[in-house]
């Protein structure tokens, strides 16, 4: 089996970059997190605040009474809540917050680490996420952490976020941007960290195409495919 493991901060590339290399390379890509988004929205629609003192009963809820389900479908990465498609639903700007919120809590992580695992052990994946290369996949053949300028990183989310239909200022996202950095890189469990092995790109300036080609490149270079 083949395991990349690309890692950054929200707007960092790494969703795009990652689709589009496995997607020419006729490989998996595992956004993870669309897992947790999955996670916050059925949190947000249980009515369930989220914060650490709601843990037990949020944990109480995901094992009990979510069935999370992730499919390929047309190239594309669905996920399924109890069977319901929220593909769409996961992308507006709150659940995004909100996912960085349940994902801070342990035994948010503990339940979707063994669907991360099962995913990996069976697929040739590209996946991708904040704790990838450090815990999810230690042992992964490549591991790329991407990053770029908070500025550059907002205005892309926003861009995304208004082509969306979204009603967001780019200040407003800029701000939640340096909330989300703080939030994933500061919690205790699987923080956002560059793993000592893994390569770091930083796409500020990276042409988009320039970007897959050298990480579909190096992914070649295994001599796995
Ligand atoms: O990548 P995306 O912006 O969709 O991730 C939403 C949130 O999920 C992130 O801000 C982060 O808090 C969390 N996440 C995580 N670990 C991952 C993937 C995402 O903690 N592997």
């Amino acid at each position: 089996m083949i395991n990349i493991a690309i890692d950054g901060p929200v707007g960092s590339g790494k969703s795009s970059v990652a689709r589009e290399c496995a997607k020419r390379l006729g490989i998996m890509y595992v956004d993870t997190g669309a897992m947790y988004r999955a996670c916050a929205l059925f949190c947000i629609r249980s009515g369930i605040e989220i914060s650490p003192e709601n843990e037990a009963q949020i944990a109480e809820l995901l094992t009990g009474k979510l069935t999370l389900d992730i499919r390929i479908v047309d190239d594309v990465q669905h996920v399924y809540i109890n069977g319901e498609d929220v593909s769409a639903d996961i992308r507006t700007h709150g659940v995004g917050m909100a996912a960085s919120m349940v994902s801070a809590l342990p035994s948010v992580r503990k339940f979707l680490l063994d669907k991360q695992l099962d995913l990996a052990a069976h697929n040739n994946v590209i996946m991708d996420g904040r704790d990838i290369g450090t815990v999810i996949l230690p042992n992964a053949d490549i591991k790329i952490f991407m990053s770029a300028r908070p500025e550059v990183r907002a205005k892309r989310r926003y861009d995304e976020l208004i082509a969306k239909g979204e009603k967001v200022t780019l200040s407003q996202v800029l701000i939640d941007v340096n909330k989300r950095d703080f939030q994933d890189t500061h919690r205790e469990t699987a923080p956002l960290v560059q793993a000592p092995d893994a390569m770091f790109l930083d796409t500020s300036e990276l042409d988009f195409e320039q970007t897959v080609e050298g990480v579909i490149e190096l992914i070649r270079s295994l001599d796995k495919l």
